[in-house]
């Protein structure tokens, strides 16, 4: 289970990013300035870990020997230990047109609908997605912003939602449509194993204070399909992490797919879903480019 090569769009300079890489066969937690991931200390396993650290405590600590991102292959750059907490009929525009293709009619929620995915669903940016055309013939895109949290927290207010993030990062909620309808609980068809593509890397919450005004998009072959900007969540990621973290625990490297907007596949007319050989890309800007190719081919019990 491992990615390619390396992202397009380096950005070069100071600017740092949270990556985690495979070395000698191995995951590794590293830090990616100019070009170069400088390697976390073997004491710290995974990025999990080094999110959980105190912020004092991970300043201090002494990197490795740099490799080339160029070299190198990403993967996931954080794995909860939990499910992936995400939000569905987040933007105006995917509920008005959910609504429109499933002929119900549009009533938007008071309060955030909260799903989860499987954390076995979590797959690495630039990975070959294998998805069996026997479990779904529907599988969908769903470009989004996702939020690491950072520190464990509970009842978090909105005014101080924003302290608790540890970074960003890019998402697809791939959807097998025919089970999220099937199964009325979205969950099955929300969890099915590499739906739940994630990176290329973390950017650090201090270098993206303001989450509520970035551009989202999604590519399939190049082509734009979603288009939209973070300001037109219904509800923000501090609502959302108020609401979410009220009476319930969140904690250091929980991951929240804070919905998607307009221009998913199965609202299109005709519906429209992922083919082998597609290559789909979610583009947060100020975040990065998550780029992984469809392989619609595996036969069922082999993948
Ligand atoms: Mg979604």
């Amino acid at each position: 289970m491992s990615g390619g090569t390396a992202p397009d769009g380096i950005e070069p300079a100071a600017i740092m990013r949270y990556v985690t890489f495979l070395q000698q066969g191995r995951p590794r937690p590293g830090i990616l300035r100019g070009g170069e991931i400088h390697p976390l200390p073997a004491s710290v396993a995974t990025m999990r870990d080094y999110i959980g650290l105190p912020a004092a405590g991970r300043s201090q600590l002494a990197t490795e020997t740099p490799v080339l991102l160029a070299d190198a292959t990403l993967l996931a750059p954080v794995r909860p230990l939990k499910n992936v907490f995400a939000v569905g009929r987040n933007y105006i525009g995917h509920a008005e047109e959910v609504a429109r293709a499933r002929g119900t009619e549009l009533k938007l929620p008071g309060v955030p609908t909260f799903f989860t995915k499987a954390p076995t669903a979590i797959s690495d940016p630039e990975q070959t997605l294998n998805l069996s055309p026997e479990i779904s013939p529907q599988y969908d895109w769903e470009a989004e912003l996702a939020v690491v949290i950072g520190e464990r927290c509970r009842d978090v207010p909105e005014e101080r939602a924003l302290s608790v993030v540890f970074g960003y990062t890019c998402l697809n909620d791939l959807t097998a449509r025919d089970l999220q309808r099937d199964h009325q609980q979205w969950f099955k068809g929300k969890s099915l194993d590499e739906t739940c593509p994630i990176g290329p890397w973390i950017v650090g919450s201090d270098e993206l204070p303001d989450p509520g005004n970035l551009e989202i998009s999604l590519r399939l072959n190049g082509e734009v399909k979603q288009h939209a900007n973070t300001s037109q969540l219904i509800f923000s990621v501090p609502k959302i992490i108020a609401s979410l973290s009220r009476g319930l625990t969140l904690e250091p490297g929980d991951v929240i797919a804070t919905g998607t907007p307009d221009g998913v596949g199965f609202a299109r007319t005709p519906p429209e879903f992922l083919g082998d050989g597609d290559v789909v890309e979610v583009d947060i800007a100020g975040v990065g480019v998550l780029r992984n190719v469809i392989a619609l081919r595996v036969p069922l019990g082999v993948g």
